[in-house]
């Protein structure tokens, strides 16, 4: 394990001491830590305060951009598809993780696991369900309108 991935399950440790759960991020780009983060939700009260966000968040306020490509993230547990959806975006294509889902399901964390099962079946049978409603005739279309704008 290298020194990234010790600070990252450093915080996660701490996070647990201080009441919360054990993740934590550090997120890395030439060999230096531009943001850390810790799974914030037992303090904050919002979903996506996940260690991975958190430190997504930081370095793209401080560093004022939409793309961290060339970023590599060290979380301590493996991320949740959010957490990846959102490294995704952002341009991070490569990161380590210590704990896996299914380690973190084994202490009773286990909505990750439920979350890649569930985006594997058909749209239909999903957990979550989305249903499509159509613009009505007469209504501005906001699709086209960003298309004539790029
Ligand atoms: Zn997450």
């Amino acid at each position: 394990m290298d020194k990234f991935m010790k600070r990252a399950v450093e915080l996660s440790a701490e996070n647990v001491r201080e009441g919360g759960q054990p993740f934590g991020a550090v997120l890395v780009k030439d060999n230096e830590i531009i943001a850390e983060g810790v799974n914030e939700v037992h303090i904050k009260y919002d979903v996506s305060g996940h260690a991975e966000l958190v430190a997504i968040r930081i370095a793209q306020e401080k560093l004022q951009t939409n793309d961290l490509s060339g970023a590599i993230m060290y979380a301590s547990g493996e991320p949740c598809p959010m957490c990846l959806t959102a490294m995704f975006y952002v341009g991070i294509e490569k990161g380590y993780y210590c704990a896996s889902i299914e380690d973190t399901a084994d202490v009773g964390l286990g909505a990750s696991v439920t979350l890649y099962e569930d985006f594997q079946k058909p749209r239909e049978e999903r957990t979550v369900q989305m249903y499509s409603m159509p613009l009505e005739e007469g209504q501005e279309d906001p699709m086209k309108l960003w298309k004539e704008q790029n």
